[in-house]
């Protein structure tokens, strides 16, 4: 850890806790140093110093794992009660405290107070994370930067961002976010920020502050005590808020196109220019869309206040990536799964990339390809150690190490290791087949350019591809959670192929965020889960007779929904000492399956007549939970649900978990949120009420290319049956999607638009099977150009409405044949 004797004399003790923090030691009052922090016990257990934080939120209780972390071999502890059976952790410490969290950010407040250096805040409703990896990016070449991994940005993920702050860094970012008021005083007090970047101000969370400028007076609470506040001039709410000198001792750093700003900033073509009183850049931009341009701006002008070197300024923003934290999960060539990381190489962001390959590799080997990791700062020696220490603990089978100083560290690998001096040398030689069936990480310095090795393991692909973002997933999952009543499951809806986003690497990711229960419509969807990976317990829709033999051996439990149903696996199960338990299906107004209220009564005696079926839940529909129109018919169904209920358990004597609502229920209809929620369509980032649509991220985005482009003169048709006609000379991109892959052929004609270089463009003619034609005259289209279908812009609620269906039916038409490709950060 750094420069020896000075790094020990940092470090804070277990023991110090109780002069930092309002709590008392309990068990060994050990003077062990505290290393690492954790709260996770999923996560491998990093070493002696290691503590593990027992927090407790409204859907979770770090509590309930303190015994699991014990065995995985934790042995400080922070909670807020002691185990009952504390006598079984031996040797273990107990800080006893009355919140965990406020423990867990004046630790990293105090251990934040040991460093002097200039420090970076981030907030603002979008764009914080994109801002914080260019400037990253911009840094990080010249000088040993901390940053918070992924959005790390909340009350827990801020000091677990800050903690890794060492001697030999020469400059911090971290981004912070809130989601109701009070929260940013806190995470000021750990970050203590030097420096403060506002991106913007957005209607995110809005519900729970009073007025937008409430909103704004809260984040700016970030900034007290900075010494310099970088803001868009443009954006007239901020501008005209910090006008108001509410940030004493604060000097504003405006940059924008107005009067006022102190770098007047200007673009031309892919040139961004940037002027202020000592001097003036001309940067070439590697990319030009208005979003990535603005978060440019504020990673360059702090990057600029910071003092960087101009020409290393210029050089680095060439080599940026506008989405630069996409890690992206693909298909490999002989049945491997690749993590594509070949953006970038930080020793930070390789955890986070392990862990996405551990989660889906579901027990097979997992292979490394790494380059020399470019970061100033750490001893050369120091750094691929804990590289290699970081491999083992992940139980990486094989390391494959390209560039000069990395492989020259060989010997500081204890695993199999095949050293490269280059990418071509690995290149040259490289055999396809050595990866077969393994998931490999490939992870690489943008100077290294991995993508050639990419392309070489990877499975050949259609060039339209449905990507998945799997962090958005995280962030809808979440947000769902966040409006639970406390104690409420969550059932995740993984039918129709995980609503055409794959049920596989979807459910892995749910299942990584504990979610309690999966549903799908069919028996061989929940085979299919099994085989990937996927253990939770699974409720099967649609479980026909001939298919009972299958369900005990994959633990899938079906949904029963008529007397004939109930009785045919009731003489099944007889002697079956295996048979899954069952999910009774009231019909409360739905009318598609399920036992009308007339039929309880015979359902009770069948139940009678095979005591050993066990009922696991009991559930109904709803049929309008969406629309207020339908608001008294949703009340009336869950009466009856209840009524339903109340009679079945009574007469089994138990209470199976109790649930009703999907996503449009689950805010709409709190009370009815009873023991579980099922959650199909808003994970996917789509609302169908779009009243949380604000709070949500979309997750599927699909797209395409320009395969041609020509000019055709008035009076031309265009595709099958001369359907599109031409009154004008017209420019016509033919694009490589159709209706065999999802493409509804109903959006031809100028009824669909997709959106290419910025602009929602109209189709022309028919929509044909595995192609497409856009009227592009007047915009600068060209071959190989990318083509949005659907995703933030044009949104499946906007397509769905062209093609005069519901966006459930536009995301799951999505065949088979496009490729899915997931990222993350
Ligand atoms: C599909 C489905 C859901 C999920 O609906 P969403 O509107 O996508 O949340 C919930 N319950 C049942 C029975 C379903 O079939």
């Amino acid at each position: 850890m750094g420069n020896g004797v000075d790094a020990m004399r940092r470090n804070i003790l277990f023991s110090d806790l109780p002069k930092l923090c309002k709590g008392k030691i309990s068990g060994v009052d050990t003077p062990s140093a505290i290393l690492s922090l954790s709260l996770d016990s999923r996560k491998v257990f990093s070493g002696e110093g290691a503590v593990y934080f027992a927090i407790k939120g409204p859907n979770h209780d770090g509590h309930s794992f303190l015994w699991e972390a014990y065995q995985k071999g934790w042995r400080l502890f922070v909670v807020e009660s002691l185990p009952k059976d504390i006598e079984r952790f031996e040797n273990a410490s107990f800080f006893l405290t009355s919140d965990s969290l406020q423990t867990l950010q004046e630790l990293a407040a105090a251990h934040r107070r040991r460093f002097s250096l200039p420090v970076v805040a981030i907030t603002g409703s979008n764009g914080k994370t994109i801002v914080k990896e260019y400037l990253y990016q911009l840094l990080a070449s010249s000088i040993s930067v901390v940053k918070s991994p992924k959005s790390w940005n909340s009350q827990v993920g801020v000091p677990l961002s800050v903690w890794p702050l060492a001697d030999h860094h020469e400059a911090g970012i971290f981004e912070a976010g809130i989601s109701q008021p009070g929260e940013m005083a806190r995470l000021k007090n750990i970050i203590q920020p030097t420096i403060g970047i506002i991106s913007n101000i957005g209607p995110a969370h809005d519900a729970l502050f009073t007025s937008r400028e409430q909103k704004l007076a809260e984040k700016m609470k970030l900034f007290e005590g900075c010494k310099k506040l970088i803001y868009c001039t443009d954006h007239f709410a901020i501008d005209r808020f910090l006008s108001g000198n509410v940030l004493p001792g604060v000097a504003g750093i405006g940059w924008g196109q107005g009067k006022g700003a102190k770098y007047a900033v200007s673009t031309v073509g892919s040139k961004l220019k940037l002027a202020w009183e000592m001097g003036k850049v001309e940067i070439d931009l590697p990319f030009t869309d208005d979003k990535s341009v603005e978060n440019l701006c504020h990673a360059v002008v702090a990057a600029l206040e910071m003092g960087i070197n101009q020409s290393i300024l210029a050089r680095q923003v060439s080599v940026l990536s506008a989405i630069p934290m996409r890690l992206s999960l693909k298909e490999g060539v002989f049945g491997s799964r690749l993590v594509d990381d070949s953006y970038n190489n930080d020793f930070q962001g390789l955890e986070a990339a392990l862990d996405l390959a551990i989660t889906h590799s579901h027990g097979k080997p997992i292979s490394v390809v790494l380059s020399d990791i470019l970061q100033a700062g750490e001893n050369e020696k120091e750094l691929y150690k804990h590289v290699n220490d970081m491999l083992v603990s992940k139980g990486v089978s094989k390391l494959v190490a390209i560039g000069p100083t990395i492989s020259a560290n060989g010997d500081a690998f204890r695993m199999a290791c095949e050293p490269y001096v280059s990418t071509e040398a690995f290149l040259e030689q490289i055999k396809e087949k050595q990866f077969a069936g393994q998931t490999v990480l490939i992870k690489g310095a943008r100077s290294f350019r991995f993508e050639e090795i990419v392309k070489r393991l990877q499975a050949k692909v259609h060039r339209t591809v449905l990507e998945v973002n799997l962090e958005a997933l995280q962030h809808n999952f979440q947000f769902y959670k966040s409006i639970l009543e406390p104690g409420v499951k969550t059932m995740v809806m993984l039918k129709a192929f995980a609503y055409g986003s794959g049920s596989g690497e979807i459910g892995r990711t749910l299942q990584y965020l504990k979610a309690d229960y999966v549903a799908v419509a069919y028996p061989d969807e929940g085979v299919l889960l099994r085989e990937q990976g996927v253990h939770l317990p699974v409720m099967v829709m649609n479980a026909p007779e001939e298919s009972f033999d299958k369900l005990p051996a994959y633990s899938l439990e079906p949904e029963i929904f008529s007397l004939s149903q109930l009785q045919n696996y009731g003489e099944w199960s007889q002697g079956k000492s295996e048979a899954p338990p069952i999910h009774i299906k009231v019909d409360t107004g739905m009318h598609r399956l399920g036992f009308a209220t007339s039929e309880i009564e015979a359902v009770v005696k069948l139940l009678g007549r095979y005591p050993t079926i066990k009922v696991a839940s009991i559930f109904s529909h709803l049929a309008g939970s969406e629309n207020n129109a339908f608001d008294d018919f949703t009340h009336v169904q869950a009466r009856t649900f209840l009524d339903c209920y109340e009679q079945l358990s009574r007469h089994l004597g138990y209470k199976p978990i109790r649930h009703l609502v999907n996503t449009a229920g689950i805010s709409r209809f709190k009370s009815y949120q009873f023991d579980m929620v099922r959650v199909g369509i808003g994970l996917h980032g789509i609302e169908p009420t779009e009243e949380e649509q604000g709070q949500l991220t979309v997750v599927a985005r699909l797209k395409t290319v320009v395969s041609q482009v020509r000019r055709l003169a008035a009076g031309q048709t265009v595709g099958y049956s001369r359907a599109g006609k031409t009154n004008k000379n017209t420019d016509v991109a033919t694009i490589a999607i159709g209706y065999a892959d999802g493409y509804p052929r109903s959006l031809g004609n100028g009824k669909g638009k997709v959106l290419i270089n910025e602009q929602l463009l109209p189709t022309i003619g028919s929509v044909c099977m595995d192609m497409t034609m856009v009227d592009v005259t007047g915009v600068d289209v060209r071959e190989g150009d990318e083509v949005v279908v659907f995703g933030e812009h044009p949104s499946a609620n906007q397509v769905a409405e062209w093609a005069d269906t519901i966006p459930y039916e536009i995301l799951t038409s999505v065949s088979e044949r496009v490729k899915r490709e997931y990222l993350s950060f």
